[in-house]
């Protein structure tokens, strides 16, 4: 197999190199804050044989991937919430379950890998919190230099994981896409190899490997995928996964794609519906999908047009509903960004074939923001002296 880049606005073709970040003729219309225009994705020429692994369909040798155990992450069949809510055929990809527990570890392990291959030592981002922890323990695990900006606002558990993993962090006094502008200065100046989200090629592409475990696992193609939305980035993964698997013939036809954003944080789908994307400050429980401009929203737009996906929200009371609801009835805790995904199905489900095969992506571990998850429950606010009293 031999892989290039090609720009998803005009087509062009590059070579893979560590320097190639977008296109340099359509991002010379990028305008400040705004989503990037002439994102790359890999193209991928050649055949599959018979027995593939994963592998075969990334575009840099095995051989260099650090030692971390990255993907290959548990499918669950949720009985109880599969008959109360009568879908016998209802999956939960549990990605909480990566090493730096939450979906980014995907596209960490691909930059990461490219990072050793073309001997660069040092890899810089910017993070609402899971991209930067998780670059940071992939980067420990292959010796790399991992410098992250983070936003004020992020959750103490993900900060706390980047400084435990080495990583040099400036938090940043400001929001996501403030981190994002220094970052990539930072990168200019310093030099090295950016891993901001659709920014680096290969975080796409790094994020598709769910798509290839979910056929792997399910023997098939799932029906229906509902995925919790930010900048755009793991929706676009999932589909590059199935449109890669149906190019080499071995899907037949592309799942419907449900992206799930918080109604106070959505600029894809105002986009969805408008056909533009506004600047609007946000805010919302699930600080993963927090997102004022969606890096990667014209991309992730196209894709959704293009393969009849759809876009929905949801409310911060509905995510945090979902939340202890998926963990009480599942044993499945996941981060608010990860319920949102399960609150998205859990509205569109009288719209659903209850016989379809659908997959809900639970894209983080609920630990990683232990203070949100606490709006779901009642925590105990006397203390006990003997069991007399509670009899
Ligand atoms: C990053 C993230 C998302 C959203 O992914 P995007 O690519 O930004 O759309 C969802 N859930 C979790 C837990 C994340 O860390």
């Amino acid at each position: 197999m031999d892989f290039s880049y090609r720009c998803t606005v005009c087509n062009a073709s590059y070579e893979i190199t560590s320097d190639r970040m977008v296109c340099p003729v359509c991002s010379r219309h990028q305008e400040k804050d705004q989503p990037l225009t002439g994102v790359l994705e890999v193209e991928l020429h050649g055949t599959l044989d018979t027995h593939f692994n994963v592998f075969d369909m990334l575009p840099v040798e095995p051989e260099y991937f650090p030692s971390i155990p990255v993907g290959n992450t548990p499918l669950w069949e949720p009985e109880n919430i599969r008959r109360s809510m009568g879908f016998g055929r209802l999956f939960i990809k549990d990605d909480g379950l990566n090493p730096t527990a939450s979906f980014k570890d995907r596209a960490s392990f691909l930059v990461s890998a490219a990072a050793k291959k073309f001997n660069i030592q040092d890899i810089t981002l910017a993070s609402t919190g899971n991209a930067g922890s998780s670059m940071a323990g992939v980067g420990a695990a292959a010796g790399q230099r991992v410098t992250l900006f983070l936003p004020k606002t992020a959750p103490l558990a993900k900060l706390v994981q980047a400084l435990q993993y080495g990583a040099t962090v400036y938090r940043v006094n400001g929001n996501y896409d403030m981190a994002y502008d220094m970052s990539l200065e930072f990168s200019r100046l310093k030099g090295g190899i950016n891993r901001n989200t659709a920014y680096n090629p290969l975080t796409i592409e790094g994020k598709k490997t769910v798509s290839l475990e979910l056929v792997n696992q399910l023997g098939q193609a799932p029906d229906v995928v509902f995925v919790s939305v930010g900048d755009g980035c793991i929706l676009s993964g999932l589909y590059k996964g199935f449109r890669d698997l149906k190019e080499l013939g071995r899907i037949d036809s592309i799942p419907k794609i449900i992206g799930v954003q918080a109604e106070t944080s959505d600029a894809i789908s105002r986009a969805f519906i408008s056909g533009k994307f506004e600047n609007i400050p946000t805010s919302t429980v699930a600080d993963s999908i927090c997102v004022d401009v969606p890096r990667n929203g014209i991309h992730a737009l196209a894709q959704l047009k293009q393969f009849n996906g759809e876009m929905m929200t949801v409310t911060d009371t509905q995510i945090i509903q979902a939340q202890a609801y998926l963990s009480s009835s599942t044993g499945l805790f996941t981060e608010p960004a990860g319920a949102a995904a399960f609150a998205g199905f859990q509205k569109a489900a009288p719209g659903l074939d209850p016989e379809s095969v659908i997959v809900l992506l639970a894209t983080g571990n609920g630990l990683k923001d232990s203070s949100s998850a606490t709006l779901g429950i009642q925590v105990p606010e006397t203390l006990i002296d003997s069991v007399e009293e509670i009899l």
